[in-house]
């Protein structure tokens, strides 16, 4: 099926609602997320950068550990253990795939340039390509998961779907959606902004994803990420029409705008014509805070199912879990 050509309105989407900025009473106001003091930044900085769990000192406390996961897994079931069922339910249906790339498709490691994805993934995520729609969503800039994913013939989606590439026929250009364009002068201003006040800071980096930016503190003292806060909002206080959000050990500034991965999903269902819940199932795997908009979307009405990539409890709107990528892989090896 063709992609949706760019201009096209698409009438499920609510498209043209969607690409409004959002109101001063919206959830998504700069208001809301810029006053916090930076005390409180500094606490969801440490509570969405959940560390790996340092394995356990003595038996007892691993054993707690690994009785919460079992715990855990009972209100999210692995997605491996449950494949037969999963398939089930996909009975007469096509299937959708939808992937997050670091921490799902690719490690999470300190150098964020140096996220590669085994062989072995690329070739399952090729495989299941050949017999099922699929797309990555990133946080990165469309052309670096491209780069680093390295597979012509799937849909990608960077800046958390806010620059959209469906793949054109043969010979063709593919098509482009980009409903934050607009603030691209904007984005990049901001950007160099940003890696002057913080090159002084040891082990901070600050990448340009296009259509957001981030500002990855892995490398940094613990001590200096209260100014890394400051300095961030700081600079936000001069852009109104930016907000700021967190990811795993990285804060990103991104437009104010009501479209994230959940809309992503939603687009490329509908440039799919794939967007007949009835007769489709949507799978999407991913491992952040930012995946949760999609597996909202699946959820509540967007037919489909999401599959939180982690290994350690915590709440989702995900129906199913995967430990880490390696069992990512096994999964997309069964399907
Ligand atoms: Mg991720």
């Amino acid at each position: 099926m063709d992609p949706t050509p760019i201009n096209k309105p698409i009438s499920r989407l609510g498209l043209y609602d969607a690409l409004l900025p959002c109101s001063s009473e919206a959830v998504f106001s700069p208001r809301v997320f810029l006053m916090p003091a930076v005390h409180n930044w500094l606490d969801s900085m440490k509570s969405s950068s959940p560390t790996h769990r340092k394995l356990a000192k003595d038996d007892t406390s691993a054993t707690d550990v690994a009785v919460g996961y079992c715990n855990w897994l009972l209100k999210y079931p692995s997605a491996l253990a449950s494949f037969d069922h999963i398939m089930n339910n996909a009975k007469g249906k096509r299937i959708a795939l939808f992937l997050d790339y670091d921490g799902t498709l690719s490690p999470i490691v300190d150098n964020p340039d140096l996220a590669f994805m085994s062989h072995d993934m690329r070739d399952a995520v090729k495989n299941v390509a050949k017999h099922i729609p699929t797309a990555v969503i990133s946080g990165r800039s469309r052309d670096k998961v491209h780069e680093f994913v390295g597979l012509e013939e799937l849909y990608y989606a960077g800046s958390h779907g806010m620059d959209i590439m469906c793949p054109g026929k043969e010979g063709e250009e593919g098509n482009l959606f980009q409903p934050a364009s607009e603030f691209l002068p904007m984005i990049d201003e901001v950007f160099t902004s940003l890696v002057e006040i913080t090159k002084d800071i040891k082990g901070a980096k600050v990448e340009n994803n296009k259509f957001c930016i981030s500002v990855h503190y892995r490398n940094v003292d613990e001590k200096s990420w209260q100014t890394i806060a400051q300095y961030v909002q700081n600079i936000l206080k001069q852009y109104p029409r930016l907000r700021l959000t967190h990811g795993r050990k990285v804060l990103e500034v991104r437009p104010v705008l009501k479209w994230d991965k959940g809309k992503a999903v939603e687009f490329l269902l509908e440039s799919l014509g794939l967007s007949n819940c009835e007769d489709v199932l949507a799978i999407y795997i991913g491992d952040d805070r930012t995946d949760e908009d999609a597996f909202k979307f699946l959820r509540e009405g967007g037919g489909g199912i999401g599959i939180l990539v982690s290994s350690s409890p915590k709440e989702s709107s995900a129906f199913y879990s995967l430990r880490d990528p390696s069992e990512v892989m096994e999964f997309l090896k069964l399907l």
